[in-house]
């Protein structure tokens, strides 16, 4: 019997090596790089990001009219995307996001990383209730030591998301390593992979705190 097409798998990392992101991830990296510049670079790769991180959106036919004829063409099926913020330096990526995803649902998980430990602690959840329903896309500009990613996938995970991809500017090669050793069928789409993590848990050669420079906070 013959067997329906599979949704392709979207690979496991996707860096996105487009000419726009890269030149806006430099100029976001320079240590002078204000605040409000840095925030609209971010809000701009973002959207970008989207853009690949939607890609495997599954597409159903419908019949339009267009002024010269009736014909089927291709839209969303479902619309059923979430976004899902890993407070507080993860919302610099959602305006981006929701540029291109207006009516997406938006979800907040707070976690902060002990600094001794850098173990992730949870201290805020808040998601729409029909997450079984949704396809979760997760934000966070950085991806370090992979510990927020970790427990925030595991909280997504817990609360039966129907799928989850996570979406940052700057991954560090041991996030990406922690993230997959524990959920290897997230896919992370990230505009670099950087060299590494230094002994405080930042990523070189990185841009710095990331919530830092987005809110202006140091
Ligand atoms: N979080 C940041 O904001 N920057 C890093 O380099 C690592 C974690």
């Amino acid at each position: 019997m013959p067997q329906a097409p599979e949704t392709p798998r979207p690979p496991a990392l996707t860096i996105v090596d487009h000419p726009l992101v890269q030149h806006k991830l430099s100029l976001m990296r320079k240590r002078e790089t204000s605040t409000s510049k840095f925030r609209a670079l971010l809000r701009e790769v973002s959207l970008l990001l989207a853009y690949e991180a939607t890609r495997n959106l599954a597409l159903e036919e419908t019949e339009i009219e267009t002024p010269l004829e009736t014909a089927r063409m291709p839209v969303l099926a479902g619309k059923k995307v979430c976004l899902v913020s890993i407070l507080r330096a993860g919302n610099g990526i959602l305006d981006g996001m929701l540029d291109l995803l207006p009516s997406a649902r938006v979800g907040h998980i707070g976690i902060y990383r002990e600094p001794r430990t850098l173990q992730a602690v949870e201290y805020y959840l808040k998601l729409p209730e029909d997450l079984p329903g949704r396809d979760v896309i997760l934000v966070d500009p950085m991806l370090a030591t992979g510990n927020s990613a970790v427990a925030a996938i595991s909280r997504l995970v817990e609360l039966k998301a129907r799928s989850i991809k996570f979406v940052c500017l700057v991954a560090a090669p041991e996030g990406v390593a922690q993230v997959h050793r524990i959920f290897p069928e997230v896919a992370i789409v990230t505009a670099a992979l950087d060299r590494c993590l230094n002994d405080h848990g930042y990523i070189l050669p990185g841009l710095g705190d990331a919530g830092d420079r987005l809110f202006g906070t140091k």
